[in-house]
């Protein structure tokens, strides 16, 4: 059965690029009918930071991908959580040891670091592996008793992997297909640390072995990882799980990693929501005005595509078309611009009833009343224009208030007769009893053709003086909308 995880570890907001992990370990549960479970992955305490849990959960449930077994929700494998988990790792390391597949290492920082510098020294960099392991300070070049008694002395030391030698691994990757690892590159990481805690690696993989993991997607810069990984589960006599190394999330513009400068420059978040420190807040896409299913639907496509040019899909959608076989092996360009179209796409498709209910808090705010029914049509009207909801004031103000700066550049349409006509035509309207768009629209064309007045000539001043620029959308729309007095009365005010 399908059992995959995310496994952030909580040392900060999740980046997008951590989203669009957990969202593809959650499509390709969906597929194929397994369980998406996440696992916080918090043993260097030295990182841990406050909120950055409640962060994740909160950020996953937002977008609607949340999983289904975690921290205080069907805890089948509990604990979920690394750090109350502790006490499980060191048996496994003990057990790499007595099979030979690790050993234990009492150099100090110190020692490693003069070892380093005498490398440096000669342009070489130093990795503790077969060529040097045997003249360092472990278990390897020490004998047994001595081992045992500097361990009972209380001296500090790590459990590291004896990484085999002369080795060429075949390794997997549902992604990236077939890859040759010569071991002999690999330097013998640490496993279990002096301060009693596991490091990533042997935690990661004692963990997806306990949890039942059936396939392990995550990003690329874990792919280094790989053969480590795979060399674990062997030592351990585990079946390994398959494994997917995700595409690297690229900046907008020129090469490299996706990073929080881009978004600082170019004025996006890379976060899904906003997070606040002593040193500023970093902006989210939910503070942004983004739809959980907008920011959804860019990252999807951010490496994969279902093979068509179908770019719009709902949350089920992409659980039914996903196919980590047409994930890409090369980077994904991060696109603001587009994924504002996206957000544009979500919002016109929404009911004009639902948005009228998203804008009217910030009508509250500015104390204006307006009658649900008025407000919906409003919203119908401008909708098209807009990418988010915050927009909607600066698309629709004059509805509401009557203008009071006139675009200059539309003034030049504002001739010396204009006032003249424009008196004529409010005591035009001012006689219709049927104050509907398609009868004064009638109405005001008919007045124009019998006196043969050109329609820029009439038009463009009434538009000028209702809205206060040549911008908006059918102008006799607008005027049903705010009515015949006030129609009239932005008109007398423009040619005062
Ligand atoms: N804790 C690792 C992270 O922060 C997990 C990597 C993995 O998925 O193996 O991304």
């Amino acid at each position: 059965p399908v059992r995959v995880r995310f496994a952030p570890s909580p040392t900060g907001p999740l980046h997008i690029g951590g989203v669009r992990t957990a969202l593809f370990n959650y499509l390709f549960a969906k597929k194929h009918g397994g369980v998406f479970y996440l696992r916080i992955e918090d043993t260097d305490q030295n990182r841990f930071v406050p909120g950055a849990e409640e962060y994740i959960f909160e950020a996953l449930e937002w977008l609607g991908i949340s999983p289904s077994e975690t921290v205080g929700k069907n805890e089948k494998f509990a604990p979920y959580r690394q750090s109350e988990r502790k006490h499980l790792y060191k048996e496994y390391a003990d057990r790499l040891i007595a099979s030979g597949n690790a050993y234990i290492a009492f150099d100090t920082a110190e020692t490693l670091d003069a070892h380093r510098k005498e490398h440096e020294a000669q342009g070489k960099t130093f990795i503790y592996n077969h060529h040097n392991r045997e003249k360092l300070d472990n278990s390897l070049t020490n004998p047994a008793e001595n081992v045992l008694q500097r361990i009972a002395a209380g001296e500090d030391y790590v459990i590291r992997f004896k990484t085999p030698v002369d080795e060429t691994l075949h390794l997997k990757d549902i992604i990236r297909g077939d890859i040759k690892f010569d071991t002999n590159l690999l330097d013998d990481k640490v496993l279990f640390k002096s301060d009693g805690m596991p490091t990533y690696h042997l935690a990661n993989i004692v963990d997806d072995h306990l949890m039942e993991t059936s396939h392990v997607i995550r990003g690329e810069e874990w792919l280094p990882s790989l053969p480590l990984h795979v060399l674990l589960y062997r030592a351990f006599g585990w079946e390994a799980p398959e494994f997917a190394h995700l595409p690297l999330i690229l900046k907008p513009i020129g090469n490299g990693k996706l990073s929080k400068r881009d978004g600082d420059k170019m004025g996006f978040p890379v976060f899904p929501l906003e997070w606040k420190t002593e040193e500023g807040i970093s902006s989210g896409y939910r503070e942004k005005g983004f739809f959980p299913e907008a920011v959804v639907n860019f990252l999807a496509l951010l490496g994969w595509n279902d093979g068509t040019d179908k770019e719009l899909f709902s949350l089920d959608e992409l659980a039914q078309s996903f196919d980590l076989n047409r994930v890409h092996k090369a980077g994904a360009k991060f696109d603001p611009e587009k994924n504002k179209w996206f957000n544009h796409q979500y919002l016109v498709r929404k009911s004009d009833e639902e948005l009228a209910g998203l804008f009217a808090p910030t009508l509250t705010e500015k104390g204006i009343s307006i009658d649900e029914s008025k407000l919906v049509r409003i919203v119908s009207l401008i909708k098209e224009r807009a990418h988010f909801v915050s927009e909607f004031w600066e698309l629709s103000d004059y509805f509401f208030e009557a203008p009071t700066i006139y675009d200059e550049k539309a003034s030049k349409n504002w001739k010396e007769d204009t006032p003249g006509l424009m008196s004529d035509l409010f005591q035009l309207l001012e006689d219709i009893e049927d104050f509907t768009s398609s009868n004064v629209e009638t109405i005001v064309k008919d007045w124009m053709a019998k006196n043969e007045i050109g329609m820029g000539k009439v038009m463009q001043p009434l538009r000028l003086s209702v809205v206060g620029a040549l911008k908006g959308p059918h102008l006799f729309d607008i005027i049903e909308i705010i009515g015949k007095e006030e129609t009239v009365s932005r008109i007398k005010r423009a040619i005062a």
